[in-house]
């Protein structure tokens, strides 16, 4: 993936603000941060997406996310914090090689996701979990 922005920072083509390293993930922090401190944990191997992730790479990713944000939590003081994925053009992803955001949070930072929460009706959570049961396949990761 000659054209992909995080293998470049994996192979150091291209400077990061390094935060953690091992042999399967590197931490960095974002250069266009939400707040101070906010990182990015993103697996050496190139994969395009969440789904994408080969089987033995959450651990080490899952991992080095409690390592960064034990470290972003006592070095900042925080209270709190968000860790989320961006997965898909329509769901925000503006690099397409699979990262975890980690992010500081502080109270009345008046960050919001602008949710317009839904109510099912009668029957329909049933309706759902029908379907989507249906394809829970465990044996095909
Ligand atoms: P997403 O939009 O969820 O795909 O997240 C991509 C993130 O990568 C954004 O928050 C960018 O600010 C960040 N980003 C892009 N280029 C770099 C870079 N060279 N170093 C660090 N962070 C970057
Ligand atoms: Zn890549």
């Amino acid at each position: 993936m000659n054209d992909c922005i995080f293998c470049k920072i994996v192979s150091k083509e291209i400077p990061a603000e390094v935060l953690y390293e091992n042999e399967h993930v590197i931490a960095v922090l974002d250069i266009n941060p939400i707040h101070f401190g906010h990182a990015l944990i993103i697996p050496k191997q190139h994969c395009n997406d969440f789904l994408d992730l080969p089987d033995g790479a959450y651990h080490s990713i899952l991992q080095a996310a409690k390592i960064v944000t034990k470290a972003l939590v006592q070095s900042l003081k925080l209270e709190g914090y968000n860790l989320f994925s961006n997965n898909g053009k329509i769901a925000g992803q503006s690099v397409f090689h699979f990262h975890l955001h980690i992010t500081p949070r502080y109270r009345d930072d008046n960050i919001r996701f602008l949710l317009n929460l839904k109510k099912y009706s009668d029957g329909e959570i049933k309706k759902y979990g029908t379907m989507i049961r249906k394809f829970i396949k465990p044996s095909s990761l």
